[in-house]
């Protein structure tokens, strides 16, 4: 800071640093349950513009992990399914669209709920599970493939069977409860209800099989409650409930220094940055907050993170106007025949955009110069939807950037949400491994705030309804980025 110039001195009980999901969906869950005053800093001069504004808008709740040797992602996908329920769905009324629906006399289960508004589109995404006669399988000279296809099968059909199928009734009381990871592990799925073959998954694969010169192999297609979510939406409800708790956000802003006191557990004093008009700022808290995704490599040394960031690159095509009615993800023992449809619905103005997003499982580490080959995604989507029908649409790709905390231990359970602070310093830093996880990350970051600052708790008495309140819906319709691929699709 040059000595002349002037900064303002600004005192506020939480900032939070990172106006990406993580970011937001703390601020927003602590403003709802407490009367602090908080603030959300943020680089970019609009909300969600990075890894959350960018990603494929896959609503996660277990089935991409339930063919893994260990159940902990699993299981913290089915635990992110009963934090939504009971933290959102009743305070959200309008347009978070899941909840406990009664499927048989007093058994419960999660059910999307169709709303042309709401968070999540109500079409499932069917997972396709190749048997031994799929060409990767059949083609492969490796008989271990057909004992792992089978091994990889039957946890698939057990874990779902038991989360959403007929096993468990998620209703207890009046709450929402998960099943628990001794249940998901006990079960053997021989008859799993959430078998469902449509015609057209059915084509697909045939035409799949057909692209390799075979007759229509065997698979197992599941129905599950995955499906593709609406994280604009999202994003800016949970903006205008803040807003409606009156939290602060300030775009465009560039953090200058952190003043620390280091004797002893180290302690954040202050927080020095320039706001978007160049004027100086000191902000002083009682709890940081840095929810920086991508950006953490810089906060490493300052807070004393041990872990190592991981950043990969991933890459996606998107496909206007769509190429099929469904969404469907075919597993696979191998990587190269990983591949996902979504169908993706976003509204500008008067105009209505529905397009596919494609994706496979291929990731590059970030330090690679080369940019990530989408090559083996066009290839497989030539053999889904063949080429005439791929390439009359407009096609575009674009990288997005992942970036996971790495610690030696407990590995798998930060694959999905991290949250690292010390009982005796004033900050927290939060990185989640998904978009889907922000209710498990919201309520587990607060949790951990309880322990960092005395306040006291409170809860809202009434839902939150965005279209009574327009004032902070159009504020925050202008404090939050349109999502990829929306800001290109409107620029042409
Ligand atoms: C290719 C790809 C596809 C994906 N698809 C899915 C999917 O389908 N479903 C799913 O659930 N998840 C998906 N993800 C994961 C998901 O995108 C991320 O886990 C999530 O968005 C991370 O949120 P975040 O808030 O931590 O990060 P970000 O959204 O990156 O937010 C961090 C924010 O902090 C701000 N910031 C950084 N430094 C500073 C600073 N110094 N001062 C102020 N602000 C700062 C940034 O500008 C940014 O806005 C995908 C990821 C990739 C790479």
């Amino acid at each position: 800071m040059n000595s002349t110039q002037a900064s303002e001195i600004e005192y506020v009980d939480v900032v939070v640093v990172g106006g990406g999901i993580a970011g937001i969906a703390i601020a927003e869950f602590l403003s709802r349950h407490s009367n602090l005053t908080i603030k959300v800093l943020e680089k970019s001069l609009k909300l969600g513009n990075l890894a959350s504004g960018k990603l494929e808008g896959w609503f996660h709740t277990g089935a991409l992990y339930s063919g893994q040797d260990d159940a902990q992602t699993f299981i913290n996908c089915v635990n992110g399914v009963e934090d939504i329920i009971n933290f959102y769905s009743p305070y959200f009324l309008k347009n978070c669209n899941i909840n406990l629906i009664e499927k048989s006399s007093n058994f419960y289960t999660p059910t999307i709920i169709p709303n042309a508004q709401g968070w999540f589109n109500d079409q499932p995404v069917h997972i396709i599970h190749p048997k031994a006669d799929a060409p990767e399988i059949s083609s492969s000279r490796l008989r271990s493939d057909k004992v792992q296809v089978d091994i990889q099968l039957s946890r698939v059909l057990g874990r779902l069977e038991v989360a959403y199928g007929k096993q468990h009734n998620w209703k207890n009381n009046d709450s929402c409860v998960a099943p628990s990871y001794a249940q998901v592990e006990n079960y053997e799925g021989v008859s799993c209800s959430l078998r469902q073959s449509t015609e057209n998954i059915r084509n697909l694969c045939s035409k799949f099989d057909s692209s390799y010169g075979m007759m229509p192999s065997n698979y197992e297609i599941l129905h599950t409650l995955d499906c593709s979510m609406n994280t604009s939406r999202i994003i800016k409800d949970l903006v205008a409930s803040c807003l409606n708790q009156e939290v602060t956000f300030e775009t465009g802003i560039t953090i200058d220094k952190l003043l620390i006191d280091r004797y002893g557990p180290i302690r954040l004093k202050s927080l020095i940055c320039k706001t978007k008009q160049g004027l100086i700022k000191r902000l002083k808290a009682k709890l940081f907050i840095f929810a920086v995704g991508e950006e953490f490599e810089s906060f490493l040394a300052d807070l004393q993170i041990r872990a190592r960031l991981k950043r990969s690159r991933s890459a996606m095509v998107v496909a206007y106007p769509a190429l099929v009615n469904n969404n469907f993800v075919r597993m696979s023992t191998k990587n190269r025949f990983h591949f996902n449809h979504f169908l993706q619905q976003r509204e500008k103005g008067n105009k209505k955009f529905i397009y596919s997003m494609l994706a496979n499982s291929g990731y590059m580490r970030d330090e690679d110069p080369e940019e990530v080959d989408i090559e083996p995604i066009l290839e497989l989507a030539e053999r889904y939807f063949g080429k005439e029908k791929l390439y009359d649409r407009q096609l575009f790709s674009y990288e997005c950037m992942k970036t996971e905390f790495i610690s030696e231990e407990e590995q798998k359970r930060r694959y999905s949400y991290w949250i690292e602070s010390n009982p005796q310093s004033n900050y927290l830093c939060v990185l989640p491994g998904k978009f889907s996880f922000f209710p498990t990350v919201a309520y587990q970051a607060y949790q951990r705030i309880k322990t960092l600052i005395n306040f006291e708790e409170s809860t809202p008495k009434i839902a939150f309804d965005s279209t009574t309140l327009k004032k902070v819906k159009e504020q925050a319709e202008t404090l939050v980025a349109d999502s990829y691929p929306l800001q290109f699709f409107t620029v042409r």
